[in-house]
């Protein structure tokens, strides 16, 4: 094989090793000895003399010897003679080459770890080259599994350490024939002492409140003696701070049936377990104030039942009172019961709100739907009303509406409360506008007036119960900030939307729109209905 090499590279003939002082005949020796015990080797060889130009600069390498293992990884038998930088160019770019010519020039010997991802090779090597007179010696090994290996064991220790900061936790690993405690970074962090810091099992008795000593004590029995499942849940006192840590634990056992390791995961709970503890609380509090609310309605809902009755009667006793004074043509008395009713009516109106208030919040307000003219409902409330104030000009415009299937009462009620809050928060009079319009498949309701207005910052409470605006100008008109929250669960009830929009001291517009049922379809279920 040599003879066929040097029969094919006779240049190779004159690069005697180790040159001037060996013979023809000693080189040759030399050569095949060097040759044989080169092919003896696992890892790739090759002997190189250097090339100089006429300045005596190295320009490349000329490879003398490569051995068979350098021959099969390259999967050529032809590099003897052939110059290194030419056969692989990337050695230049990759930076091989300088250190090569380092190795020339400081004699000393240098090794090196890289990828290559030149001329389609993409491996990892470690290389050495060893200044052999004026030539290298250069030993080459293929390291890509080894780095593929470490890169992934790499890999998998992020991941850990990534998962470890995330869970809170850490993990470990105990010998049971070396004693070796083996802790993940994790593990140091949750009791706050130095990486690396040698640990024992016991460990854990040491930092255990004293409540929780026993279950510390039954963990390192298991860890050190047993071969068992085990989960644990302990308060260790760490640097002040007592965290709640989560054990567990399982045994790993050979094929003879001995358990070599026990594997470990350590999880901080503190932070989930004060969240928990914050949340009962809270679930507490809100429980409790539920609880009031519930009470609360409770005592409204038996207050306006048992008072309701006797309103009843005394108003029926002072209409007929009333009627009486009438007929005698008391007129004194007869005013007098008229404004007695009037106070009467006002506090059954009232009644009949705290009842409404606690069935919308029970979620059962009852509607009894019927179809009906909605034009002609809100002309008769416009009517009814306008008497109520001689300072507001009440100016309806109705809409080309389809009847519509509704509660007529209950819809009435939404257009009284808001009618009568218009008068009430429009002191100075003034017109308020009231207009019905048919969009979408529903029907749209808006009143508007120029009265004092909703500060911003109360337009999205003004629909809940018990809410009246905090403002003096407010405070002046008389109520119970019921009828607005009462005129959205009617209008809720219908599946329809309720709105406000106003501005202090401009006015305010509450508009309330609720889905009508097509014409052709009630007139078709009539024809069902009656055939
Ligand atoms: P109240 O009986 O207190 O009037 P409502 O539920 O009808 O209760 O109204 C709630 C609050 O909304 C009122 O106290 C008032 O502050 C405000 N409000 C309602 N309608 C108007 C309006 N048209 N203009 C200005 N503020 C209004």
């Amino acid at each position: 094989m040599i003879d066929s090499r040097e029969n094919s590279n006779p240049d190779t003939d004159s690069q005697k090793l180790p040159g001037s002082i060996l013979t023809e005949l000693q080189f040759r020796e030399s050569k095949d000895f060097l040759q044989s015990v080169f092919d003896t080797s696992p890892v790739q060889m090759s002997v190189m003399k250097a090339v100089r130009d006429a300045q005596d600069n190295i320009t490349d390498f000329r490879i003398l010897l490569a051995n068979h293992e350098l021959e099969f990884e390259t999967g050529r038998t032809d590099l003897v003679g052939k110059c290194y930088g030419e056969e692989y160019p990337g050695v230049r770019i990759s930076g091989l080459f300088d250190l090569m010519l380092k190795v020339m020039e400081t004699g000393k010997p240098e090794r090196i770890e890289y990828f290559y991802p030149y001329e389609n090779i993409n491996k990892w090597f470690s290389s050495m080259f060893v200044k052999l007179e004026d030539g290298l010696v250069s030993t080459n090994l293929d390291i890509t599994q080894r780095k593929l290996t470490e890169q992934r064991a790499l890999k998998n220790l992020t991941l850990l350490e990534q998962t470890e900061e995330l869970a809170k936790s850490g993990s470990w690993e105990y010998d049971i024939s070396t004693k070796n405690f083996w802790w993940s970074d994790g593990m140091y962090k949750i009791f706050q002492i130095p990486k690396g810091t040698v640990v024992t099992p016991d460990i854990y008795l040491d930092y255990v409140i004293p409540e929780d000593r026993e279950n510390a004590q039954r963990l390192v029995r298991i860890i050190s003696k047993t071969s068992e499942d085990c989960e644990e849940i302990m308060k260790l006192r760490i640097n002040d701070q007592v965290k709640t840590i989560k054990i567990k634990c399982v045994p790993v056992v050979n094929a003879e049936g001995y358990t070599e390791k026990v594997l470990g995961i350590d999880i901080d709970l503190t932070a989930s377990f004060h969240a928990m503890e914050v949340l009962t609380i809270q679930n507490h509090k809100l429980f409790k104030s539920k609880e009031l609310l519930r009470k609360k309605d409770e005592f409204i809902n038996i207050a306006s039942h048992e008072l309701k009755t006797p309103v009843t009667s005394i108003k029926a006793y002072a209409e007929i009172l009333q009627q009486k004074f009438e007929d005698t043509a008391d007129a004194e008395n007869a005013s007098l019961l008229q404004k007695m009713n009037t106070q009467i009516n006002r506090l059954s109106g009232l009644i009949n709100n705290l009842l409404d208030t606690t069935k919308i919040s029970e979620g059962e307000i009852n509607l009894s739907k019927d179809q009906f003219d909605l034009n002609i409902l809100i002309d008769e409330r416009v009517e009814e009303l306008q008497r109520l104030s001689g300072l507001h000009k009440l100016r309806f415009e109705p809409g080309m509406l389809e009847p519509v299937i509704a509660d007529r009462e209950r819809i009435g009620q939404v257009l009284t409360n808001m009618i009568i809050n218009t008068i009430k928060y429009s002191p100075g009079g003034g017109e308020i506008y009231i207009k019905a319009d048919s969009i979408d498949d529903g029907v749209e309701v808006s009143i508007h007036d120029k009265g004092i207005g909703i500060p911003g910052d109360w337009l999205d409470k003004i629909f809940d119960r018990f809410s009246r605006v905090d403002a003096s100008s407010h405070k002046d008109v008389p109520g119970l900030g019921l009828g607005l929250y009462i005129s959205a669960g009617i209008i809720n009830s219908h599946r329809g939307r309720i709105s406000v929009a106003s501005k202090e001291g401009i006015g305010s517009k509450f508009t309330f729109f609720f889905a009508c049922v097509p014409t052709f379809l009630i007139n078709w279920v009539y024809v069902i209905c009656h055939e």
